[in-house]
């Protein structure tokens, strides 16, 4: 139900779970988060409150400096662990907020052409389809690019991908996202006040919008793949 993405210059998954807590307030069940350590995607999830995954952080610590972060509120598989995002393939990690609604039928598709799933998720289709992409093109904005058209329903998406230490991509249908501007640093999230630890500089990005982030700025398209510029604004939520 909240999405926070972070490429950042120090250690990620402590500031992923802070923007978390900010977006509490809308409910969820579950928590994850997924980040780079020397170049492979690690992630770590908990059923239940923030508290458990910091526990779990605590155990077993994540390092990298991009990463991406999910309060989850299951509408598609129970609230365990294993439904819990990011949902991950060896290629890339990716959460999501909303609902895909055509998932049975790539789910159905991507099982004939031999994927395996692990959750009960309308969201790992998200994660199977890019991947099966990228199998294809090996580039993960044409993937991108090529797979968010496949997508029915109202959906919010982060995804970061193995090997990629200065790439995060956000998307926007049917459900808020913003961009955080910071110095030498980039932040993707649900709303500002999520961003408000970060960065007072937000881009609201508009339906359809996706956006490919680095950590030197953003580039934004809309739904027919059109770069596009949207406004920087400053926002009080942090105040
Ligand atoms: N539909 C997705 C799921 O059930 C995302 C739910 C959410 O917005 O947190 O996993």
């Amino acid at each position: 139900c909240g999405i926070v993405g972070i490429l950042g210059t120090s250690s990620v998954a402590p500031m992923i779970v802070d923007g978390l807590k900010r977006l509490e307030y809308r409910g969820y069940d579950s928590a994850g988060v997924a980040t780079l350590e020397n170049g492979h995607l690690e992630r770590r999830r908990a059923e239940g409150k923030l508290r458990n995954l910091e526990a779990r952080l605590r155990e077993q610590p994540l390092s990298g400096t991009i990463g991406i972060g999910h309060t989850r509120w299951a509408t598609h598989g129970k609230p365990t662990e294993r439904n819990a995002h990011p949902h991950a393939t060896d290629k890339l990690a990716v959460v999501h907020n909303g609902i895909i609604e055509n998932f049975r039928e790539l789910r159905e598709e991507l099982e004939r052409d031999g994927v395996r799933f692990d959750s009960e998720t309308d969201t790992e289709v998200v994660a199977q389809y890019v991947s099966r992409e990228m199998r294809r093109t090996n580039d993960p904005v044409a993937a991108v690019a090529a797979s968010l058209p496949r997508f029915r329903g109202a959906f919010a998406l982060g995804f970061v991908f193995d090997g990629q230490d200065d790439l995060l991509i956000g998307a926007r249908r049917g459900a808020p996202l913003a961009i955080g501007w910071g110095d030498g640093e980039m932040y993707l999230g649900s709303d500002a006040l999520a961003l408000a630890p970060f960065t007072d500089t937000i881009t609201y990005l508009e339906d359809g919008d996706w956006a490919i982030l680095r950590r030197g700025g953003a580039e934004i398209r809309d739904e027919a793949n059109e770069i596009v510029e949207r406004p920087r604004q400053k926002t009080t939520a942090g105040a």
